[in-house]
């Protein structure tokens, strides 16, 4: 990536996003003001690649786009990058008709598209989704309801699992956000993340073009897709821990301890040592998964390698498991570090903490993680290194 978008990007978390704590936290309206102003600075939806209009940035690139955005608001920067899930999926497994003109307007107009796999008794066992889809002519007709859903409302695109009503065939169909049917029953109250939207969603009776539907198996779209908004919910781990560093440097500094600032003592010392360390790992894990998968998204560009069949990299299953925890220590280390001023609101790193939280949980828990690390690269002794 160039050095002045990396600077735009450093600029726009200055001025728009880093110490707005309170009002990020709470709950505000979709979309934000920020989001109108992001796309303003030419910065929205960043990955999308110069053929369909859009800036054209590697996911490698991407890491440090989110570790910076994060460091201002890790909602914000959730919502920011989470349409890059959708955008892999229409871009690989959709058909030029149907991914041109949703390319070309999240890159022109800055919008979003928003995935909705999970339901209230399928989150990590998708195979027992329960929204349907059925044919009817030359349509596709949805049915079901979606839990979690993030970005639904500000979205103008949908891309919905659902399996067939008639046999086990799972796909991944487009539903624009205003056919009638699609209904927004809530916005979950989050504990952390509460600047991005995230809805549970009805789909009644939703009737769309049969060539709506993306290319190949659900299941195997999805997880494939997957690799990419996993390694950038990991990135946001980063971006929230260098805060969380900035912040203790910044009390530090200024709280005499026996006479001397803290920052001098050698347990903080070794404490922030600590932090710089996990910063780094972090960061370098993230990176190489990105470069791992950008490597195969080109290939898969130019005709190359399937998607399809690569499904989930071990890089990325390892880059989002090591930054949640990692992510997770530094939290906690944060949450003791400033005494009793840090239990307080008036401190930021109460948020921080229930941001950070996150990292480990959506889009696959730890045990997850480690079960897919296990059945895909440990049980098959080929896959071992
Ligand atoms: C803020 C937020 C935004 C979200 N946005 C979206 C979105 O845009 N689109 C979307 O589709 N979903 C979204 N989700 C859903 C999210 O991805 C899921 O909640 C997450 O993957 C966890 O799934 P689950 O809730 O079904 O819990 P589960 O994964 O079922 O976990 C529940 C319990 O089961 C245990 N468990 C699960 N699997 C195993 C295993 N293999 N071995 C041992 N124990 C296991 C877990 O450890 C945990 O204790 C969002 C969720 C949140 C909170």
């Amino acid at each position: 990536m160039t050095a002045e978008l990396l600077q735009r990007v450093k600029d726009f978390t200055e001025a728009e996003l880093t110490g707005k704590d309170e009002y990020f936290d709470g709950l505000p309206e979709q979309p934000t003001a920020e989001a109108s102003r992001l796309h303003e600075a030419g910065l929205a939806n960043w990955w999308i690649p110069h053929r369909y209009g859009g800036a054209g940035l590697s996911l490698e690139d991407s890491v440090d786009v989110v570790s910076e955005l994060s460091y201002g608001d890790a909602g914000f920067a959730f919502g920011a990058f989470l349409p890059v899930l959708g955008s892999i999926m229409l871009q690989h497994f959709g058909d030029e008709e149907l991914a041109r003109p949703a390319l070309e307007a999240l890159a022109v107009g800055g919008g979003r598209v928003a995935v909705l796999g999970s339901e209230e008794e399928a989150g990590s066992e998708l195979v027992r989704t329960a929204t349907t889809f059925r044919t009817k002519g030359d349509q596709l007709v949805l049915t079901g309801e979606k839990y979690f859903s993030t970005n639904t409302d500000a979205a103008g695109l949908l891309l919905v699992l659902a399996r067939s009503s008639e046999d086990a065939d799972f796909a991944i169909i487009a539903v624009p956000r205003d056919t009638p049917g699609v209904e927004v029953i809530k916005r979950w109250d989050l504990l952390g993340l509460r600047s991005a939207g995230t809805y549970r969603v009805r789909f009644d009776d939703c009737a769309v073009p049969a060539a709506n539907r993306l290319r190949g198996s659900g299941l195997r779209v999805l997880e494939a897709s997957l690799n990419a908004s996993r390694i950038l919910i990991a990135a946001c781990a980063v971006g929230i821990a260098r805060r969380i560093r900035d912040l203790a440097m910044e009390y530090a500094t200024a709280k005499p301890l026996r006479g001397a600032p803290l920052s001098g003592n050698a347990v903080f010392a070794g404490k922030l040592g600590q932090m710089e360390t996990s910063i780094d790992v972090m960061r370098n894990q993230c990176r190489a998964a990105a470069a791992e998968l950008d490597g195969l998204l080109a290939a898969a560009d130019s005709g190359g390698t399937d998607l399809h069949r690569v499904g989930t990299l071990r890089s990325a299953l390892a880059a989002k498991l090591y930054c949640g925890q990692a992510g997770w220590d530094i939290a906690s280390t944060g949450s003791e570090l400033f005494g009793g001023l840090g239990y307080t609101r008036d401190h930021p790193i109460g948020k921080l903490v229930r941001d950070m939280r996150y990292v480990a949980i959506v889009e696959g828990g730890e045990d997850i993680m480690r079960d897919l690390i296990y059945t895909r690269f440990v049980v098959p002794a080929r896959k071992r290194r």
